[in-house]
C-alpha cells in the first residue's frame, strides 16, 4: 500500500496523527527533500528504506513504489504541506491507478495555514475579503492567461502566492497592474513554523525592495490584502443582537 502523506509546513509536530502513524509503519519512505523537514524521518522504524525524491525523476519514484508494493511493503510518499496544492501528486496517482497499485491520501497542514498561524491572522474578514485566491507567479511552469496575477488582482481579495518569492519584482508589477494600491499590506513568511522562520511585513509598493533587502528568495509565501490591515467588521455569528440556530437574542 502506498500512502501519500502531507508532512505539514515544517515543524515536526504539525503532521497529522494519522500521517505520523503511517510514517512509523513505513517500510519505505520517499520524501520531498527540498522542502520536507528531515527531522520527520526520525519517526521511521529501523530498517526503513529512505529515498529523497529531490534527486529522482517521476519514473524513478514510481519504480521504487511499484517494487515495494509488489512485496506488500508499506510505502509513505511524504509531500510538504498538503499534497493537493502544487504537490505533483496527480501524475503519481494516475500512474498508480494504471498499474493497479492501491494508494491512500492523508491530508496535511498546508504552509498556507502554517503561515497564517505564524502571522496570527485570518484570511477572511467580514467586509474586507471573504475570498482567498491561491496562486503563483508564472515561472518555468506556465500559468493559464486567465489566471495571471494582474487578472486575479482585480478582485482585491486576499491572495496567497506560492512558488513566487524568487520573482518578487514581477509579482509587485503584476499586483499594481491589477489594481492593488501601493499601500496594500503584504506579509512574506519564510519557512513558516520551522525554527528559522522569518516574517517580513511590507506593502505592495515596497515588496521587491523589501524582499531583496531581506534576502528571502525561496521557501516563502507572499500574502497580500487588506485583511493584514487594521479595519474590519466584527462577525454576525457572535454579535449579541444577532440570533443564530443555537443562540436567540
Ligand atoms: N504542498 C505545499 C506546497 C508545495 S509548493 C503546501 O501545501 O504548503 C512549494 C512552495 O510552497 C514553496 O515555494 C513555498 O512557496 C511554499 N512553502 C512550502 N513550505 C513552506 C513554509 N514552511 N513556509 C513558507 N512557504 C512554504
Amino acid at each position: 500500500m502506498i500512502y501519500f502523506v502531507g508532512a505539514g509546513p515544517g515543524a515536526v509536530d504539525l503532521i497529522t496523527v494519522r500521517g505520523q502513524r503511517y510514517l512509523e509503519q513505513a517500510d519505505v519512505i520517499i520524501y520531498a527533500g527540498s522542502l520536507v523537514n528531515p527531522a520527520l524521518l526520525d519517526a521511521a522504524k529501523p530498517g526503513c528504506k529512505i529515498y529523497n525524491s529531490a534527486y529522482m525523476t517521476l519514473e524513478e519514484v514510481l519504480a521504487v513504489m511499484e517494487e515495494a508494493a509488489q512485496k506488500g511493503a508499506v510505502v509513505v510518499r511524504l509531500h510538504t504541506g498538503d499534497s493537493s496544492l502544487y504537490g505533483t501528486v496527480r501524475e503519481q496517482m494516475d500512474a498508480l491507478r494504471e498499474r493497479d497499485i492501491a494508494f491512500e491520501v492523508c491530508p496535511g497542514v498546508s504552509s498556507l495555514f502554517g503561515a497564517a498561524s505564524s502571522l496570527q491572522m485570518e484570511y477572511t474578514l467580514p467586509e474586507v475579503s471573504q475570498t482567498l485566491i491561491i496562486t503563483r507567479e508564472e515561472g518555468r511552469t506556465p500559468v493559464p492567461k486567465k489566471e495571471s496575477i494582474a487578472e486575479l488582482a482585480s478582485h482585491q481579495s486576499t491572495m496567497v502566492l506560492f512558488l513566487s518569492s524568487g520573482l518578487a519584482k514581477k509579482v509587485q508589477e503584476d499586483l499594481l497592474a491589477g489594481g492593488y494600491q501601493p499601500d496594500v499590506p503584504v506579509a512574506v513568511v519564510y519557512k513558516a513554523t520551522w525554527p528559522d522562520e522569518k516574517i517580513l511585513c511590507t506593502s505592495v509598493g515596497k515588496l521587491a525592495e523589501a524582499m531583496e533587502a531581506s534576502g528571502i528568495d525561496k521557501m516563502a509565501l507572499i500574502i497580500v490584502g487588506e485583511v493584514l490591515g487594521e479595519q474590519y467588521a466584527k462577525s454576525k455569528l457572535y454579535d449579541a443582537s444577532f440570533s443564530t440556530a443555537y443562540r436567540k437574542v
